[in-house]
């Protein structure tokens, strides 16, 4: 990764006292590289626990956050869902398993590729994604694409160490943005779920607090949700959360602690540790 990656990347997230370190550049990202204010809190914790339903009932572990489970009045019954791509994307379009049906122009099932390494999560398509049938290419997805070329990587490259999978939890548009409500998100996960089975990511990267929330299954806000490793569904995929880019448009505030997310989002693919 180029230093006028690095470069762009901040200037679109509006981080002013960047520090180039010598001639080092990003494949071996440090703590001090964040350098930039007193605000900006190190990763947390230093010592990452995975969350996991068998450490989240000690009660030395500060945070306490099931592995994603449907809510107890769900049906445990997982609809089943075709087990390949070229059965998946159809089923996908054609679907009607939730009222986000009646409104949508077009369902957007996800962009990248299939076997990346790395596979971001968001909340739901908006005005644009709904039009186009892609997941992030408003306003927000041009921010999300900055920060994923920040740490070498693109929708558009093939190469895994370059490649990211991007989807959503619910692949038609809520009406007029509103959040996704659970009985849709249940509904969608099934489809979530194949295309994380296929993809088989090294990692999960959850972007927001919706897409956090419903898929570990919490209420707790995103400030209290970022820093530990989690762990997703039955193939225990790690899980990382960090924020929205339309939350970053509006808060420009948080934009040095996303580029701290995002460092250790390439860290851990790159050494498997965080
Ligand atoms: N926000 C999301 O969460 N997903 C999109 O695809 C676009 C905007
Ligand atoms: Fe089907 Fe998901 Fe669209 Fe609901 S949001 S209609 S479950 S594809």
């Amino acid at each position: 990764m180029d230093s006028s990656r690095r470069k762009q990347y901040l200037e679109a997230l509006g981080v002013e006292a960047w520090q180039q370190r010598g001639s080092v550049v990003a494949q071996s990202l440090t703590e001090t590289d964040v350098a930039v204010s007193p605000a900006v809190p190190a990763p947390e914790p230093s010592v990452p626990q995975r969350v996991t339903p068998a450490n989240a009932q000690k009660p030395d572990m500060p945070r306490k956050f099931p592995q994603a489970e449907p809510p107890a009045a769900a049906p445990k019954v997982e609809r089943p869902v075709p087990s390949d791509w070229e059965g998946l994307k159809p089923a996908v379009a054609g679907c009607t398993e939730c009222k986000l049906c009646k409104t949508r122009t077009n369902t957007v099932f996800g962009v990248g590729l299939q076997t990346s390494p790395l596979m971001v999560v968001g909340e739901g398509p908006g005005a644009d994604e709904d039009a186009q049938g892609e997941p992030f290419v408003g306003r927000a997805g041009k921010l999300l694409d900055e920060m994923l070329r920040a740490i070498g990587r693109s929708r558009k490259e093939s190469a895994p160490d370059k490649a990211v999978y991007i989807a959503n939890v619910v692949k038609c548009r809520p009406p007029g943005n509103r959040d996704p409500e659970p009985d849709e998100v249940e509904a969608c996960r099934p489809y979530l779920d194949q295309q994380i089975r296929l993809v088989k990511p090294k990692l999960i990267v959850a972007l927001g607090r919706v897409a956090a929330q419903r898929l570990i299954s919490t209420d707790a806000p995103l400030s209290k949700l970022r820093g530990p490793l989690y762990e997703y569904g039955p193939e225990h995929t790690p899980l990382l959360i960090t924020y929205h880019p339309a939350y970053l448009l509006r808060s420009p505030g948080e934009k040095a602690k996303s580029w701290a997310d995002l460092k250790r989002v390439h860290q851990f693919l790159t050494t498997g540790k965080l």
